[in-house]
């Protein structure tokens, strides 16, 4: 929990920070909000990561510094382990051995940290950081502002999305006093991509379909569409979104092949549809509106199984003869 996080920031020294694999906006902002925290407390920290720093988040203060490893090279005090479900989701080897601290807004966290700090009432985990500075008598430095920033404004998709609270409000407001500009930060995520997305989206959108309700879509993207977009890490952030701006869509699913018979599978929602549960099944997680997850197999019958749980969850499920609705996955 939170004091305890304060307790062992006081005590120790030498930090390192790192998230999950092809870290998001979240998790990039959170760990260099938090990386610039602990140097403003006189810490020696540092962020690592086993993936690239997606474009869209190398305008930050710090990403520069980001360093991508493979293992725990270094001796450090403790490990920050930002958003991730579990201990295997940063990549890096040896962190099992390490003094973890869990930081992550996921219900499903499997608490495997030394300490666990899991707020699941939090919008994003740039949120948490913000408390957490406020929580050990902090200043909230710009540079902080900015990376923090970074984390609200993309997991609540600009503040639309169900997660936003009048606290994540209150703490943006705060980080604008604290010298963000929103509008510099929403052009670096929203308005610099290469032109490779806008090719990659044309693909994609191309193989949307939908159930016979209209209320469930799904579409997917091929290795071969990676290859003949020209695709950079990032070039589809968000993409699954895309359907639900359709009025009568309520659920939508974005399978990505990663390499043959391996997909990556994300999942978004409206309101009451708990996609969260859906993912469980398959062995992901995630929040009620927004989860993912990762299957191996025939993608045909792979994509039956998840658009027909998703079906289920939106509850008409119950009047849909799955049999029947194959007819219309041509
Ligand atoms: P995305 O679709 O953006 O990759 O992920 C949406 C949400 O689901 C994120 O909050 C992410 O943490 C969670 N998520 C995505 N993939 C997985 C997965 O394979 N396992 C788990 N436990 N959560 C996932
Ligand atoms: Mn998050």
């Amino acid at each position: 929990m939170l004091s305890q996080v304060v307790e062992l920031i006081e005590k120790k020294n030498n930090f390192a920070i790192t998230t999950h694999v092809r870290p998001d906006g979240d998790g990039v902002g959170s760990s260099l909000g938090l990386c610039w925290l602990l140097r403003s407390l006189g810490k020696t920290a540092e962020v690592i990561v086993s993936d690239g720093v997606p474009v869209s988040y190398q305008s930050l203060p710090g990403a520069d510094q980001i360093r991508k490893v493979t293992e725990v090279d270094n001796t450090y005090d403790a490990i920050f382990v930002i958003e991730c479900s579990d201990i295997d989701r940063p990549g890096i080897a040896g962190l099992r051995d390490q003094f973890t601290v869990n930081i992550d807004h996921h219900a499903t966290s499997d608490h495997f940290g030394t300490v666990n700090w899991i707020d699941a009432t939090a919008s994003a985990v740039g949120e948490m950081i913000y408390n957490l500075c406020k929580a050990i008598g902090g200043r909230v430095t710009k540079e902080i502002a900015e990376c923090v920033y970074m984390a609200l404004v993309t997991d609540t998709g600009s503040f639309h999305f169900p997660n936003t609270t009048d606290r994540t409000l209150k703490v943006a407001s705060e980080l604008v006093k604290a010298g963000v500009k929103p509008a510099q930060i929403s052009e670096a995520v929203y308005n610099s991509y290469p032109w490779s997305r806008i090719e990659l989206m044309r693909q994609v959108l191309n193989t949307v379909k939908r159930d016979p309700s209209g209320k469930v879509a799904w579409m997917r993207q091929t290795l071969e569409m990676r290859v003949n977009a020209g695709m950079v890490d990032g070039d589809n952030n968000g993409f699954v979104n895309i359907p639900l701006a359709a009025k009568e869509v309520v659920a939508a699913i974005y399978m990505r092949e990663t390499a043959p018979n391996y997909f990556r599978v994300s999942l978004r929602s409206k309101g009451e549809i708990n996609v969260a549960k859906v993912a469980e099944k398959f062995g992901g997680g995630g929040h009620k509106n927004a989860a993912g997850l990762r299957v191996e197999g025939d993608w045909d019958e792979k994509e039956k199984e998840i658009v027909a749980e998703v079906i289920k969850a939106v509850k008409y499920g119950d009047f849909i003869d799955i049999e029947e609705m194959e007819l219309s996955l041509v």
